[in-house]
């Protein structure tokens, strides 16, 4: 898009290819092509030439990361240096190339006089991306009720082709329902079938293991409300989707530039919380927090190991860049017995601390999870004002006046008037409704 951008404002001709366009099995039939692409470009100039997915011909002959066809690659990418060196001093062409991996490309290709210039694009920011979705947003039928400003602060990390395929998905569901107009609505369900998957509707859960998932969710959601570096509630839910049964989803209120300690241990306690919630209740174990382990420890590796927030190690990087798509692909450097049992150590006491400081929060709420998990059970989801609600009512008058009758509730002592003057049950009709 941005190369397009280019052409336009520039008022040129522009030139387009694929780098698997180049690429055939027949040794020199890539290389014939860009030169006829070059021939084909200087009869026309000034002009802009644009290769997409420059990987494909520009891997590191090296790295061996072009596996297969070396050879065609090889002379196709001579090709291509050959012509970018080639241009007469009159000849006023601007080669644009676009790729995800700049790190498996050929050093000869960045060289001065190539491709010399970088520029990074990274996913865009809160402003961006409501400026993206107003630009698809014109080309379907929107209700007058629908701004982007909510949508754009609730997808954090979406790129512009995922922005796209949002306001696409959102389109289909308004034509579901037979609707004319795009509503608030069907972006809301679009952004939670492309983030969480499609609901299982015909998914059969036990009472029991339903009730274990309340509890486990709705300790998620305590923990993100109760810590002061957490990110606000944005969702929670027992719906099963895609291949989570459950989910509690936070969204920060800006794009964060850097993270702080602070913040990074709070998302390891929240995200603790829905094992704590399980043991305190049921005291059991369940494979229901496999995701939430697996992130929590990646979290506290990279804390440790990347960005020097252990006070024993000190402010030492040891993990290896992957530059690769997977996060913490990379490993560690080479290191000694001792740094390396000292590293697992730390991961391992950060870890724990968290878990205990869950448990710990979570007991003192005890009250508030059992009427959370209770309500979770009979509306299946709550958005983070709903939950606020609860949060403040259920603390005070309601539950007092439910432990004064029959309600087993241990941890609640407050008999407070509730400030919001609801009762529970009136709060469930609300949401229900
Ligand atoms: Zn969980």
């Amino acid at each position: 898009m941005l190369a397009k951008a280019v052409a336009g404002e520039a008022g040129v001709p522009f030139y387009s290819f694929s780098g698997s366009d180049f690429v055939e099995m027949f040794v020199g039939v890539g290389a014939s092509r860009v030169r006829d692409l070059f021939k084909e470009a200087k009869k026309n100039t000034p002009c802009i030439v644009f290769i997409d997915e420059i990987d494909a011909v520009g891997a590191s002959r090296a790295s061996g990361a072009s596996a297969g066809g070396q050879e065609e690659r090889g002379q196709t990418l001579n090709a291509l240096l050959v012509e970018m060196d080639g241009f007469a001093t009159d000849d006023t062409i601007v080669v644009l190339a676009a790729t995800n991996r700049p790190d498996i490309l050929d050093s000869a290709l960045k060289r001065p006089g190539r491709f010399d210039r970088q520029i990074n694009i990274l996913a865009p920011d809160v402003k961006g991306r409501k400026q993206i979705l107003e630009v698809h947003g014109r080309k379907v039928a929107l209700h007058s009720e629908v701004v982007f400003d909510d949508l754009a602060k609730a997808t954090p990390g979406f790129t512009g082709a995922e922005l796209a395929n949002l306001v696409n998905e959102a389109a289909l569901m308004a034509a579901r329902k037979g609707r004319e107009q795009i509503l608030n609505e069907d972006f809301e369900k679009a952004r939670d079938r492309i983030l969480m998957g499609i609901e299982r509707k015909g998914m059969v859960m036990s009472d029991k293991d339903r009730k274990i998932l309340a509890y486990h969710e709705a300790g998620h959601g305590i923990l993100a409300n109760k810590l002061p570096h957490s990110d606000p509630l944005h969702k929670i839910t027992i719906v099963p989707r895609g291949m989570a049964l459950g989910q509690t989803q936070q969204l920060p209120i800006s794009d964060h530039p850097a993270y702080s300690k602070e913040y990074l241990r709070s998302k390891i306690i929240v995200l603790m919380g829905g094992r704590a919630a399980e043991e305190l209740i049921f005291k059991q174990q369940t494979t229901g927090a496999q995701g939430d382990l697996l992130t929590a420890t990646h979290i506290a590796t990279d804390m440790i190991c990347r960005w020097g927030m252990s006070k024993t190690l000190g402010p030492q990087s040891f993990s290896i860049e992957s530059g690769g798509f997977i996060a913490g692909a990379g490993g560690r450097l080479p290191m000694g017995h001792d740094t390396a049992r000292l590293i697992d150590q730390e991961v391992n006491e950060l870890l724990s601390s968290c878990y205990d400081e869950a448990v710990r929060i979570l007991k003192k709420e005890q009250c508030l999870l059992e009427n959370l998990a209770e309500i979770l059970l009979q509306v299946e989801t709550l958005d983070g004002e709903e939950f606020d609600i609860i949060v403040n009512c259920s603390v005070k008058k309601e539950v007092a006046a439910m432990k004064e009758s029959e309600h087993t509730c241990r941890a609640c002592t407050v008999k407070e008037d509730c400030s919001v003057g609801q009762s529970m049950e009136e709060v469930v009709d609300e949401i229900a409704s």
